[in-house]
């Protein structure tokens, strides 16, 4: 479950975040290997409903942040000051906001309703494709679940990971 508190995000697209309009993403995420391996031990190692970022150079997702501290009992409250900074240093070193990632509890590999609702106004004010995907862990084994949000809809998509 995700809070909506990311307005301050949806200002920051539209002032940093639009300059690559055209959309880099495909109805595949392409992620780099280092880059899940990252995601992988974040996830591993952080509390449950914790979330981040994710970014892409070109086709790929190939970085990764994590909005430490800032887990919740029972949610992910991202922190909108300091995404919006990342995002800001991310756009002006070339690298496009591609989505947002969060984990769940129970191995719950499906989305909230305010989950889906959020997404929604991600893209909104995105005005493009973003990925939404869901970060699980059971047994020290990390599974992401990539989601798409694009014209409005919600697509379970494919994971392909790059070599590096
Ligand atoms: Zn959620």
């Amino acid at each position: 479950m995700l809070v909506r508190v990311l307005q301050g995000l949806f200002e920051s697209f539209a002032r940093f975040g639009l300059r690559s309009f055209r959309s880099r993403i495909s109805s595949e995420v392409i992620i780099s290997y280092r880059t899940l391996e990252q995601i992988k031990t974040a996830f591993l190692n952080a509390p449950i409903e914790s979330g981040g970022i994710i970014g892409s150079t070109g086709k790929t997702v190939d970085t990764f942040y994590l909005d430490e501290d800032n887990h919740n009992y029972d949610c992910y409250i991202p922190d909108t000051a300091k995404l919006n900074a990342k995002i800001k240093d991310w756009t002006e070193n070339g690298i496009s906001f591609a989505g947002l990632i969060h984990s769940h509890a129970n191995g719950c590999r499906q989305l909230s309703n305010a989950d889906k609702q959020y997404a929604i106004e991600i893209f909104k004010a995105a005005k493009r494709a973003v990925y939404f995907p869901i970060v699980t862990v059971c047994n020290d084994d990390v599974i992401l679940t990539s989601y798409l949000i694009k014209d409005f809809k919600l697509i379970k998509d494919k994971i392909t990971v790059t070599e590096n």
